[in-house]
């Protein structure tokens, strides 16, 4: 018996290998209006961005917004003219055909799918995600994607993972895990629906001390040990 019978993962840096994802749809967006791909421009797009996913995480803005609106602060950076609305509907098309899975993720969404049910839980854009994970190479292991702009709530909101029970069937948190990157969306949110969590940090970062996952993993295998429970895993529990 595995330990949990559902696993809920979150998709961006946790199975799919975003940022590489995000650097050649960035590519491709940036050089067909003209701009340079560089080292500068990458970073100008990426602190634009990152500033604006923090406050949608902390719940200032909305996805739809934020979407566009970076596109729209990059052009004034840059003192460029184009409609940021098609910008960012033509980046996003581009990120929906880059589905790089992160390396070893393919192996262990194969070892958990004989033994438990597997969801995607993601706040990424519907245009996006979509075909990423019609695209990638695990599709056949998970039953469902749940994606924030289609359930019009996001993680880490109490409301988005009753959708993601009620469309699983599942009467409670009891035997699911959330495994996820971010503390704010994935972790918080797991906590506050009352499932176990797993949060996976291979930077080996530092958790605030109101954030506790039940585990803190380094690397795939220790997730598949945790969820099967084919062997004790003391070490990888967070000290509390
Ligand atoms: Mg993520």
């Amino acid at each position: 018996m595995p330990n949990y019978h559902t696993v809920l993962f979150d998709a961006d840096n946790t199975l799919f290998d975003f940022d590489r994802a995000e650097r050649e749809a960035l590519r491709r967006a940036l050089t067909e209006r003209g701009y340079p791909f560089t080292p500068e421009t990458e970073e100008c797009y990426l602190s634009i961005n990152r500033a604006l996913w923090h406050r949608f995480d902390l719940g200032e803005v909305t996805q739809d917004w934020l979407l566009v609106e970076r596109f729209r602060r990059f052009e004034a950076a840059m003192g460029g003219q184009h409609d940021p609305e098609q910008f960012n509907r033509d980046y996003l098309s581009y990120l929906g055909q880059g589905a790089f899975l992160l390396p070893g993720a393919e192996a262990l969404c194969r070892a958990l799918a004989p033994r438990c049910t597997l969801a995607i839980i993601t706040n990424g854009a519907t245009a996006a995600q979509r075909g990423r994970f019609e695209r990638c190479a695990v599709r056949d292991c998970f039953s469902h994607l749940f994606i924030s702009q289609e359930l019009g709530c996001r993680k880490p909101e109490r409301a988005y993972f009753d959708k993601v029970f009620a469309g699983m069937g599942l009467s409670g948190p009891e035997g699911v895990v959330v495994v996820g990157d971010n503390l704010l969306s994935d972790i918080r949110g797991g906590m506050d629906a009352g499932t176990d969590t797993i949060w996976y940090n291979p930077a080996g970062a530092a958790a605030p001390d109101d954030i506790r996952p039940t585990y803190t993993v380094s690397a795939f295998p220790e997730i598949a040990r945790i969820i099967l429970g084919d062997e004790p895993v003391p070490h990888s529990k967070t000290e509390n």
